[in-house]
């Protein structure tokens, strides 16, 4: 049992979230509370919601929600749409598939187009599937499939979703922070992040982005959406001028996100871009060096996550815990169709350093060599 914090150990979060956060966020996160409707505590908010669109590269409306990246996932959903309309979504791996689950639980009328895992969404599929929906009203897709290591380009869903008049809805958990995303450029009516993977921030909130016509979709909707707590025009209210309370915001996890997204914009998109790009790179030549097989390829390859396909001979399991015991290194296993399959290697935000890389490779090394695995 451990008795106090020191005996926690520290540990390199080399996983899929999440990912270490940096100590000026935590520092931050121990400011004195102020209270939710504090004339000063409306600047921080004010500036979060500034920091928020910078990042998404958008006007759009920008807010920090309660709650992980699932739950930006579920305002998005709940909010959006009512029972009976029309979602056409793009599935190409395990959290496409919570977003379905999603839908589904709203009531709408879910179209789920499955392509392969592993691979870029084919956007043909797309344009022929809404041929058969005029009545189309969202279309869903995901910037960084983690459980699959794909980056998904989305110019084509982007363009093909605008022509059939519908709005268009991305997942940015992974991506947000590490890789670029111009929200505006590709029309995107909403988007929504987590707080714990890219941004450095400990996990607790949602940045989302949304547009005025998904606004205003909201705002004339026939029924009220299923999850108050999730309603993107209740949130909104208290992040507007309007400033109507709606819950008790969660203070600290706002000082920690700003601070974030401070540290964020002192390194530069371009250069915070490019770091996630180097490091990704290092460590996929020095596990093929190794040997070992990677999942996908080319350039839709995702910086933030390296699947590494289990050679066989190789207890998956037993390496993953010894990295974590013996290294305090942690790494991803694998979701859904890929569980005992794939190591999940993440390298997002704080986490993608060089020396990491490093040590985690050479950790790799002498797990295996105990093996007795020959390299
Ligand atoms: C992690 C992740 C989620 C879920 O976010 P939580 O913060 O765990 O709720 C959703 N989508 C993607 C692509 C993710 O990587």
């Amino acid at each position: 049992m451990l008795k106090n914090d020191s005996e926690l150990p520290p540990r390199i979060l080399l996983g899929p979230g999440p990912s270490m956060a940096n100590p000026r966020v935590l520092n931050a996160m121990s400011h004195s509370m102020l209270g939710y409707l504090d004339p000063d505590f409306m600047v921080v908010l004010d500036e979060i919601s500034d920091l928020i669109a910078r990042l998404y590269k958008t006007k759009n409306l920008a807010m920090a929600i309660p709650g992980t990246g699932s739950a930006g996932m579920e305002a998005g959903f709940s909010s959006l749409l009512e029972p009976g309309d029309k979602v056409v979504m793009c599935l190409y791996g395990h959290f496409c598939e919570r977003m379905f689950e999603m839908a589904t639980r709203v009531g709408a009328n879910v179209v789920p187009i499955r392509a392969q895992w592993g691979e870029p969404f084919p956007e043909e599929l797309l344009e022929n599937e809404l041929k058969n929906h005029p009545d189309v009203k969202l279309v869903t897709a995901i910037h960084g499939e983690t459980s699959t290591g794909i980056c998904q380009p989305l110019e084509n869903i982007s363009s093909i979703t605008k022509e059939h008049g519908a709005m268009f809805m991305v997942d940015a958990v992974t991506t947000l922070g590490g890789t670029d995303l111009d929200v505006d450029k590709l029309s995107i009516d909403y988007a929504y992040s987590a707080s714990q993977k890219c941004l450095g921030a400990p996990p607790g909130l949602s940045p989302v982005v949304v547009s005025d016509e998904a606004m205003a979709t909201i705002l004339s909707r026939k029924t009220k959406p299923y999850s108050w707590y999730l309603d993107l025009s209740l949130l909104a209210n208290y992040w507007n001028e309007r400033r109507i309370y709606h819950h008790t915001t969660p203070v600290s996890m706002m000082f920690g996100i700003r601070e974030a997204l401070n540290i964020i914009f002192e390194e530069g998109l371009e250069n915070r871009f490019a770091r996630h790009e180097k490091n990704a790179e290092i460590l996929r030549s020095g596990l093929k060096s190794m040997q070992f097989d990677l999942l996908g390829s080319g350039k839709s390859r995702l910086n933030q996550i390296t699947p590494v396909i289990i050679p066989p001979g190789v207890d998956g399991n037993e390496v993953a815990d010894q990295l974590l015991r013996e290294f305090n290194i942690e790494i991803g296993k694998g979701l859904g169709d890929f569980a005992g399959k794939i190591w999940r290697i993440g390298l997002m935000g704080e986490s993608s350093q060089t020396e990491y890389v490093f040590a985690f490779l050479s950790a790799l090394e002498s797990v295996l060599i105990h093996q007795e695995f020959p390299l």
